[in-house]
């Protein structure tokens, strides 16, 4: 088992007993692309992607390894992964969903990622980060047509509608004074007198912005 390989399981454990303990920069690094993961700070000249592009460790600066076909598709699959925060068995089961779909499989996986409820929260400025997005949810403020939804996995259809909860709308009060300010993409839309967030339709490819190029991960899935 190759050195990627190695690190591939140890991630899986982790994240499958529910501690992924390595520092969110630390990814970011190793994976050799920003994965906007701490909210904010991403953003700004503190991120630390921008003042130490390469790998992790003493030797990181001085490591030139030559990368296989195999090594730059996982890389793309695990980027995908820490993007949006989910564990291997997630973006498999997406993929497997995504291969029998109609359509390019590279976006139909992006789209089953881009359409879950936290990833929504997340782009309509509720939360500063992807797992902010997923404790909001689990803390229970949102309703999905009207019902409960505390479930960050949840798959949105066009139609559908989240509600800010009475008792969270001064907590989240700021955050939407954000979202009129950033606006949302072109698929979402923001009803400010019943304080709604919908998806009037299915993103297109070209209206996501992810760091990563999905072809490679559908090859690491199809090899
Ligand atoms: Fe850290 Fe920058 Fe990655 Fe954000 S984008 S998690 S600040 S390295």
């Amino acid at each position: 088992m190759g050195v990627a390989q190695e690190k591939e399981e140890e991630c899986n454990r982790e994240l499958i007993m529910g501690r992924y303990t390595e520092a969110n920069c630390k990814i970011c690094r190793r994976n050799g692309g920003k994965l906007f993961l701490k909210g904010d700070r991403c953003l700004t000249a503190k991120c630390s992607f921008e003042k130490r592009k390469y790998p992790p460790g003493i030797a990181g600066a001085n490591i030139r390894r030559k990368i296989s076909e195999y090594g730059r598709r996982l890389k793309e699959k695990q980027k995908l992964r820490f993007f949006y925060g989910v564990s291997e068995s997630v973006i498999s089961n997406y993929f497997k969903k995504a291969d029998k779909q109609k359509g390019v499989t590279g976006n139909n996986l992006l789209f089953h990622f881009e359409k879950r409820l936290d990833n929504i929260i997340y782009r309509a400025s509720m939360a500063s980060s992807r797992k902010a997005a997923r404790q909001l949810v689990m803390h229970g403020h949102f309703k999905l047509n009207s019902r409960k939804a505390n479930i960050p996995s949840i798959i949105l259809k066009e139609g559908d509608e989240i509600t800010i909860k009475d008792k969270s709308l001064k907590l989240l009060t700021p955050k939407l004074n954000v979202l009129k300010e950033k606006g949302l993409p072109a698929w979402l839309a923001y009803d400010e007198k019943n304080k709604n967030i919908k998806m009037i339709n299915s993103p297109k490819r070209e209206e996501i912005d992810v760091p990563v190029k999905e072809q490679l991960v559908v090859e690491y899935y199809s090899r």
